[in-house]
């Protein structure tokens, strides 16, 4: 499991942290940061589920793992060529 934070959205609320000391980390302007390049060690992703869904800002997501998002492309893609076929016919 990897997790990142999107820094646009992210208010310096520090809810992360507070729970997660383990995954975040806070810099001098109050910004939450991953730590491990968001790299979630085993047992503790119940824990960045946790704070996932404790930021206010919806700042903090799950990275949809490199093969997840290629079976997903192909898939679309597929699907997307049999719909032209069909509507070709
Ligand atoms: S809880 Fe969300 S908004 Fe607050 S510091 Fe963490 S990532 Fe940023």
């Amino acid at each position: 499991m990897r997790i990142q934070i999107d820094s646009e959205k992210c208010q310096g609320h520090n809810r992360c942290y507070a729970l997660a000391p383990q995954l975040f980390d806070v810099d001098d302007y109050g910004a939450a940061l991953v730590l491990n390049d968001g790299i979630v060690p085993a047992g503790l992703e119940d824990t960045a589920r946790l704070a996932i869904a404790n930021c206010p800002e919806y700042a903090i997501s799950e990275v949809a793992s490199e093969v997840a998002s290629e079976v997903a492309s192909e898939v679309a893609s597929e699907v997307a060529s049999e719909v032209a076929s069909e509507v070709a016919s």
